[in-house]
C-alpha cells in the first residue's frame, strides 16, 4: 500500500542549491503532495518541459530586468497557478546525461548549440556562454557552418550551430533547474492509477523500498528511451543475468568479462579511474557508432595494452546519426510534415537514421590513432560479428580466435517502452493505444483519449518523428506540452478565473494574444506604450524578432474578423496579378 507523501516528508529531496526547488523541512507542517502536472523522469526532456510550462513569465527574463516587456505585453495579467513535480530516481536534473558524458570523458556536446532544454529560446545557450565569459566553449562545427554559408545563409548567427562544450551545457542546465520552481520527489514510479471522484491521478513510486504516491491533474512520460541493452547472442553467455535479462533502468554492475556501454556509463566513473580495469588490458569494442568510437578512444587514454574497435560495416562519418537536415531548422518543419503524412511512421525514423555514424573530428582521431605505430587502437570490419566464436579459456576470452581481457559492446538498446512493467500497466489500465510497440500518442502528445496523460521523447517518436530522443525532440515535445496544460499553470487574473479557451499558436503558450502582439500593447496598457522609452521598444523590438522566428498560424477566429478589402484596393490588387501573368507568360 503506497504510503502517501504527507507522511513521509523525507521522500521529498532537500536541496538547498537550488532555490527553485520546493524544501520541506520535516518541522514545518505537512508536506504538499498535490501538483498540477507530474513529470516522471529528470533528464533533459524533462527539463524541457519544465521550462516549457513555465514559459509565460520565464521567456523574457533575458530582454530586461523591471519587466517592461511583461507589462507592456500583458503578462502582469497573467497568474502562475500550478506547481510541477518530478519523480527520479536521482538527486536532480539530467544525473544520468552527467554520468554518460563524464564516463567517456565526453569534451563536447554531438548536437548544436540551439539544441537545448529551454524549448522557446534557441539563442538562451549562446546568450549563456555570453553572459558568463565562455564563448570559448562554443566549439565550430565546420561542417555545418559551411554548408549554411554556401547556400547565404548569414543572417542565422552561426554560434547556434557551434557545439557548446559538456561543462558549458551542464551549467547552463544547472542554472534552468536553480531558476524553475519545482517539487523534485526521489524514487521510481511504478504505477499510475485514476481518482474516479477528481479526476486526479495517483502516483505511486518508490524510494529505498517504501511506496509513496502524489497525487496531478496531468501526467508527463519522460522516463527516457527504455528497453533492454542489445546483446549479440554469442556475447550472452559471459555477462551476469540480470543484463542478459534486460530490465527498468540501468542494469546493475556484474563481474563478467563482457560489459555493455549501458552498465558502464550508468556509472559515472571514468576508464581512467580504474573500475573497470582498462589499464594494460586487451579490449574488444564492439559496435560502429558514436558511443563506440568514444569508449575505444577513452579506453586507448586509460592505458589499454591493445584496442580493438569492431563493426559491422566501414565506420560511417556524419556530423548527426539524424540526416543533416533534421537539424536545419529551416527544413525540420517540411521533414516532419512529410514524416506526419507516412503511413508506416516507424519505418520512417528507421529510414531517417538507419544506423551509428561518427562525426569527422572523432573519425580523423580514430585513423591518426589506427595509422600511429605507438598507439594501442586498431579498427577492424567483421560483417560476422553476431556470428562470432566466443569462448573463455584460463580467464581470457577469445572471439574469433583473439584473446581479449575485456569486451566492451556498445550495440545500442532496443526501444521497446512497453517492455517496461510501468507503460505496460497504463496502456493496460487507460487503453492506451499502442502502434508497433510505442505509444500512440495524438498532436498533443497525449497518450490516452480524454486522459490527461503525456509522452514526451524516444517514446513519443511516432508524433515527434526522427530525432524525439535528442534535445531538438526535447524541444518539440515541451512545446506541444506547454500548449496542452497551460490552463493548469496559467490563469488571467483580471476575472480570476483560468482562461475558458486556449489558442493552439506559438503564441498563446508564450502567454501573448495575437492582438496583443501586433500593437505591442493592450488597451489597457495604452498609457504605458506610449510613455515608453526608446529602450523599451527595442527591447519590444527585440522579443518580436525572436517570436517571429516561431512558426505562427494565425488564430482561425481572428481571420474571420478581416475587414472586407475596399473597391479601390481590390482593384489595385487585380491588376498587379494581371500585370504579373502577363510578365510571366513572357517569359520575363
Ligand atoms: C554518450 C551519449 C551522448 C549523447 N550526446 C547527445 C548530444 O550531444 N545531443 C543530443 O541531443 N543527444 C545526445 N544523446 C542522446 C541523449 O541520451 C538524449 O538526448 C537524452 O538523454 C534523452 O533525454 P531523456 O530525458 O529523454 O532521457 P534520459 O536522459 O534517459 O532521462 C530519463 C530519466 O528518467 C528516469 N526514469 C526512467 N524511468 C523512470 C521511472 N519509472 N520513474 C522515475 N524516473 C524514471 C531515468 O532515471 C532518467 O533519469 C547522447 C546519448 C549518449 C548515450
Amino acid at each position: 500500500m503506497p504510503v502517501c507523501a504527507t507522511s513521509a516528508k523525507d521522500a521529498i529531496l532537500h536541496r538547498p542549491s537550488s532555490p527553485a526547488t520546493v524544501i520541506h523541512e520535516p518541522d514545518a507542517g505537512v508536506s504538499k503532495t498535490r501538483v498540477s502536472v507530474l513529470i516522471i523522469g529528470g533528464g533533459p526532456h524533462a527539463l524541457a518541459a519544465l521550462s516549457a510550462l513555465h514559459e509565460s513569465s520565464f521567456a523574457f527574463g533575458q530582454f530586461t530586468s523591471d519587466n517592461a516587456f511583461q507589462r507592456r505585453v500583458g503578462f502582469k495579467n497573467l497568474q502562475k497557478i500550478g506547481m510541477v513535480g518530478i519523480i527520479d530516481p536521482n538527486e536532480g536534473f539530467c544525473e544520468g546525461w552527467n554520468k554518460r558524458f563524464a564516463s567517456l570523458e565526453i569534451e563536447h556536446l554531438r548536437s548544436p548549440a540551439l539544441a537545448h532544454p529551454l524549448a522557446f529560446e534557441p539563442m538562451a545557450l549562446v546568450n549563456f556562454a555570453l553572459r558568463e565569459g565562455r564563448e570559448g566553449e562554443l566549439l565550430a562545427a565546420p561542417f555545418v557552418s559551411s554548408k549554411l554559408a554556401d547556400e547565404g545563409f548569414s543572417m542565422q548567427d552561426p554560434r547556434l550551430y557551434s557545439l557548446p562544450s559538456t561543462a558549458l551545457f551542464r551549467d547552463f542546465c544547472a542554472s534552468l533547474e536553480a531558476k524553475l520552481p519545482h517539487e523534485w520527489y526521489r524514487g521510481y514510479a511504478t504505477r499510475v492509477a485514476k481518482d474516479g471522484d477528481s479526476g486526479e491521478y495517483m502516483v505511486s513510486y518508490e524510494c529505498e523500498g517504501v511506496e509513496h504516491c502524489v497525487v496531478a491533474e496531468a501526467v508527463i512520460f519522460a522516463t527516457g528511451p527504455t528497453g533492454p541493452p542489445i546483446v549479440p547472442s554469442p556475447f550472452l553467455p559471459f555477462m551476469g543475468s540480470t543484463m542478459a535479462d534486460g530490465v527498468d533502468g540501468v542494469p546493475p554492475v556484474h563481474g563478467g568479462r563482457v560489459t555493455h556501454t549501458a552498465e558502464l556509463l550508468g556509472r559515472g566513473s571514468t576508464m581512467a579511474d580504474g573500475v573497470v580495469g582498462v589499464r594494460g588490458a586487451r579490449v574488444l569494442v564492439v559496435g560502429g557508432g558514436l558511443t563506440a568510437a568514444q569508449a575505444a578512444l577513452a579506453a586507448v587514454g586509460a592505458g589499454a595494452a591493445r584496442v580493438v574497435l569492431r563493426s559491422r560495416r566501414p565506420l560511417q562519418t556524419r556530423a548527426y546519426d539524424l540526416h543533416d537536415d533534421w537539424v536545419d531548422m529551416r527544413k525540420t518543419n517540411r521533414l516532419r510534415f512529410d514524416f506526419l503524412c507516412m503511413e508506416d511512421r516507424c519505418e520512417g525514423a528507421k529510414r531517417a537514421a538507419p544506423g551509428g555514424t561518427v562525426p569527422a573530428s572523432y573519425m580523423e582521431e580514430l585513423r591518426r590513432g589506427a595509422a600511429s605505430d605507438s598507439s594501442a587502437l586498431e579498427l577492424q570490419v567483421d560483417g560476422g560479428i553476431e556470428q562470432s566464436a566466443v569462448r573463455l579459456e584460463r580467464g581470457e576470452l577469445h572471439v574469433d580466435g583473439d584473446a581479449f581481457d575485456l569486451v566492451i559492446l556498445a550495440t545500442g538498446a532496443a526501444k521497446t517502452p512497453l517492455s517496461s512493467r510501468l507503460y505496460q500497466q497504463v496502456q493496460a489500465d487507460f487503453s492506451a493505444p499502442v502502434r508497433d510497440g510505442f505509444p500512440r500518442v495524438d498532436t498533443s502528445l497525449r497518450w490516452a483519449d480524454g486522459e490527461d496523460l503525456f509522452v514526451v521523447g524516444a517514446n513519443a517518436v511516432l508524433e515527434l518523428g526522427p530525432g524525439a530522443l535528442n534535445l531538438m525532440g526535447a524541444m518539440r515535445g515541451a512545446k506541444i506540452i506547454a500548449v496542452a496544460l497551460r490552463d493548469l499553470m496559467w490563469t488571467t487574473k483580471r476575472d480570476g478565473a483560468p482562461s475558458a479557451v486556449v489558442n493552439v499558436n506559438s503564441f498563446s503558450c508564450l502567454g501573448l494574444k495575437d492582438a496583443v502582439l501586433l500593437g505591442f500593447a493592450d488597451s489597457s496598457d495604452e498609457e504605458d506604450a506610449a510613455s515608453s522609452s526608446d529602450d523599451e521598444q527595442a527591447v519590444v523590438g527585440e522579443a518580436v524578432r525572436q517570436l517571429s522566428s516561431l512558426s505562427v498560424r494565425p488564430a482561425a477566429s481572428k481571420k474571420k474578423q478581416e475587414p472586407p478589402l475596399s473597391k479601390a484596393k481590390a482593384a489595385r490588387l487585380r491588376a498587379r496579378k494581371h500585370r504579373r501573368a502577363t510578365k510571366a507568360s513572357k517569359g520575363m
